[in-house]
């Protein structure tokens, strides 16, 4: 039996050889293991990092993208070549604990697909992180169909199969945390207590983790499109309610309705309105459109010479 290990890794140049080093450790010698490390465009020397620890053990493989595509599409791109009969995926900076390993494969051996890790809530966290995250599960439960639990990031463990579905799903912008939830199969949940990163700092900047919650937004759920049409449904039986009312005074008594304040609030409600439909339509568009060009979701600019380039799917 053969396990693979992927770890995207975007600057980390100072956690590699840890990782690298805890990982074995953890996984033991009982099975075949390749560990296959994703340079998402890293400036820093990850790069020759990588090449210093391939050339020293060659369980150690390394795929080199050719600029900066993001933790999922590195993740993917991690999946996509490794060859093992399961998978597991973890961060680079530690912070998933290496010791949890020998558990997700014990589920896996009793027959689990698909073992997630939650993280629990944890103080040492910084406080905006944690606010953010547990805001955008908040969020991403009420509008979507697929369940998220809070604190599930991307430490799990896959079984073939399941790494076979996600290579053949067609999406330019995978969300896998929501789309492993989606596949269903078998699947496991193991708690952990995160750990602090190692060196470094986040590389989840806050422009990311916006992309990062509105592509799960927009790739689970309609639903921000039924509240456009509520939204719009509402304000016009206000507006009718109101019309209605005007010309009731109009007609009845002998008064008119006043009025310069109540037309300028209800013109700029319904303008305002009107914007964040077409925002929310515009942002399912925009989906649509980057669609539609199916380019791949990363670029591969070099990988180790042993590395396998992936069979196509069938
Ligand atoms: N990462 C990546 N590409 C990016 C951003 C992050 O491959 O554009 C990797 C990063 O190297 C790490 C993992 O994704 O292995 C999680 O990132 P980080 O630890 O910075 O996020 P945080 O734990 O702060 O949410
Ligand atoms: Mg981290």
């Amino acid at each position: 039996m053969k396990i693979s290990i992927v770890i995207p890794a975007y600057n980390e140049e100072e956690n590699l050889p840890e990782v690298a080093a805890r990982v074995k450790e953890h996984l033991g010698t009982r099975y075949e293991r390749e560990l296959i490390f994703v340079d998402d465009g890293s400036r820093d020397d990850t790069q020759r990092v990588l090449r210093e620890l391939r050339a020293q053990d060659p369980e150690i493989h390394y795929v080199l993208l050719s600029r900066n595509f993001g933790h999922q599409s590195a993740l993917r791109a991690g999946i996509d070549y490794a060859t093992g009969d399961c998978i597991i995926s973890l961060d680079a900076d530690l912070q998933h604990p290496p010791y949890l390993i020998p558990v997700l494969l014990g589920h896996w051996l009793a027959g689990f697909d698909i073992v997630y890790t939650q993280r629990r809530e944890d103080k040492k966290l910084p406080w905006f992180k944690r606010r953010a995250s547990a805001a955008f599960y908040g969020l991403m439960n009420k509008l979507s169909s697929v369940d998220f639990e809070p604190g599930t990031a991307d430490y799990r463990l896959i079984d073939r199969r399941v790494a076979d579905v996600v290579r053949s799903s067609p999406d330019v912008e995978l969300f896998l945390r929501g789309f492993i939830h989606w596949v269903g199969f078998r699947q496991k949940r193991v708690e952990y207590t995160p750990e602090p990163r190692f060196r470094g700092t986040t590389k989840y900047t806050l422009r990311k983790m916006v992309k990062l919650a509105l592509s799960g937004i927009t790739s689970f759920s309609v639903r921000p499109l039924h509240f456009a049409t509520l939204a719009g449904a509402a304000v016009s039986s206000l507006a009718f309610l109101y019309g209605f009312y005007a010309l009731y005074i109009l007609i009845f008594t002998n008064r008119a309705v006043p009025g310069w304040a109540s037309v300028l609030i209800s013109v700029l409600f319904i303008g305002g309105i009107q914007l964040l439909v077409l925002g929310i339509m515009g942002e399912y568009l925009g989906r649509l459109f980057v669609q539609s060009k199916q380019r791949p979701p990363y670029l591969v600019r070099e990988t180790d010479a042993d590395l396998v380039p992936p069979r196509s799917m069938p």
